[in-house]
């Protein structure tokens, strides 16, 4: 490709350059993965502010000016250095921390001691998203001295509870965050092997579903047959979110059709664990029905425990619903929908009372022009392959926030996760060599930019 802003040589020299970098920026990982920065409230929060600590210095160590600042929520880091003049600037995202570990008893090695197995390190946060952190640490490395681009890092504190106070922060430092790129390493690869920029993520809400039936619990014995319990009145009407095939049946909510990539049944079926002789629910490709259509799950119900049951009609009971929405889908819009077709489905005539506790806007990326390209370059300069564009059925709701913030950048969604990475689950792990790979693309990617603007400017 003569053309390309960038020879082969060149190309070589950063992946050669970052592969001498490798065993150190795991080392730096591990250290990371040691510290158990779960951001939910009931954790330590202190192990927060020491893993923010630890990213500072990680950062200044690379020449940035660094400042942990919090807005009412947990400490994020915000470094910056200065480019070359004319120059673009990059602003790399990661949050340093971590979902609760869970059980110890699931995972085969302890959370917070990184172990490896089989080409993969195990560990809370190994991969979401400290390997996050690692990769723009890896980067910036890589051009020690002579980085072609400004680069502002910011590494979220509270990604994995909502981003809570991220409004607070971009509304404060907003302007020190604005760049030509933001690349976003908190999703993921399609497959070992097959790198893909991820452009849709799908929006949701969280509804509580109220039901009363009864002014008081009664005998079931004296008064069940003629009055309805609230238990199952809820669950008829939880039944009517789906049709018979298991599409989502409210009326009016957005979907549309994902990327045509290979994933069959097969595929899906081991990755979910899906009971054998448990059928697939919903209709279209897999992969649209993941990425692109709404779905619906129940996710709590507060009912009386079979161990407290009694034989009472229950006079309430209350679900709490999980809404994925269509990236495109408008989540105050979609509230409306739903709460609509509750209040018309409530069975036998029950109170029904809807809230939304939680909601969040999809992202659909315009994915195209001279950043993607270069981004797409670097992906394939890494892997050797030509990157796909996927889409992720969860929300990354701060994405939209960006969005909306800085709607002029190329917003890249890149990530280090693979599909055995399980995230959030017990034996979360990084596939060490694809990581190797992250780190080389991304820069690659620095260098690309800083490359096509120095063309830029010899050509004008
Ligand atoms: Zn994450």
């Amino acid at each position: 490709m003569t053309d390309d802003v960038l020879t082969a040589d060149q190309i070589q020299a950063v992946r050669d350059r970052v592969a001498e970098l490798m065993p150190g920026v795991r080392a730096d990982l591990e250290a990371l993965v040691r510290i158990p920065s779960v951001s939910a409230a009931s954790f330590d929060q202190a192990q927060v502010a020491r893993s923010a600590e630890a990213v500072a210095e990680l950062l200044r160590a690379e020449g940035l000016e660094v400042d942990i600042v919090t807005e009412g929520g947990r400490p994020a880091v915000i470094g910056h250095v200065d480019g070359p003049e004319g120059a673009p600037t990059v602003t790399l995202y990661a949050h340093h921390d971590v979902q609760p570990p869970g059980e110890d008893a699931d995972w085969d090695s302890a959370p917070f001691e990184p172990v490896e197995r089989d080409g993969r390190l195990y560990g809370r946060g190994a991969a979401d998203d400290k390997a996050g952190v690692l990769a723009h640490v890896a980067a910036l490395r890589a051009h020690r001295g002579a980085l072609p681009v400004g680069v502002t890092v910011f590494v979220e504190g509270e990604e994995e509870s909502g981003s809570p106070s991220l409004p607070a922060i971009l509304e404060r430092h907003g302007d020190r965050l604005a760049a030509d790129a933001i690349v976003i390493a908190d999703s993921g690869n399609w497959a070992i092997g097959t790198p893909a920029l991820t452009t849709t993520l799908r929006g949701g809400l969280r509804v509580i579903i109220r039901v009363e039936t009864l002014d008081h619990s009664v005998h079931s014995g004296m008064f069940g047959g003629a009055a309805p319990d609230a238990v199952t009145a809820l669950v008829k009407l939880l039944a009517t979110l789906h049709d018979d095939a298991g599409d989502v049946a409210v009326a009016g909510l957005d979907e549309g059709v994902a990327a045509d990539l290979d994933y069959d049944e097969a595929r899906f079926r081991a990755e979910s664990g899906l009971l054998d002789g448990v059928e697939l629910i919903g209709s279209g490709s897999i992969l649209s029905r993941l990425w692109t259509k709404p779905s619906i799950t129940t996710i709590g119900i507060d009912a009386t425990s079979i161990e407290k049951a009694s034989n009472t009609l229950a006079a309430k009971a209350a679900a709490k619903i999980s809404v994925r929405l269509a990236p495109s889908q408008d989540p105050a819009r979609a509230f409306e929908l739903v709460r609509a077709h509750l209040e018309e489905h409530a069975p036998w005539g029950a109170r029904v009372t809807v809230e939304l506790t939680e909601k969040g806007a999809g992202f659909a990326a315009d994915a195209d022009g001279p950043l993607y390209d270069q981004a797409r370059s670097s992906f394939r300069d890494a892997w050797g392959v030509e990157p796909v564009d996927m889409g992720v059925g969860g929300s990354i709701p701060f994405i939209s926030d960006f969005a909306a913030r800085f709607p002029e950048a190329a917003i890249i969604v890149t990530g280090v996760e693979d599909p055995d990475t399980r995230a959030h689950g017990a034996n979360e792990s990084l596939h060490l060599e694809e990581f190797a790979r992250v780190c080389e693309a991304e820069a690659i990617f620095l260098a690309r930019l800083g490359a096509q603007a120095a063309a830029a400017a010899t050509a004008h």
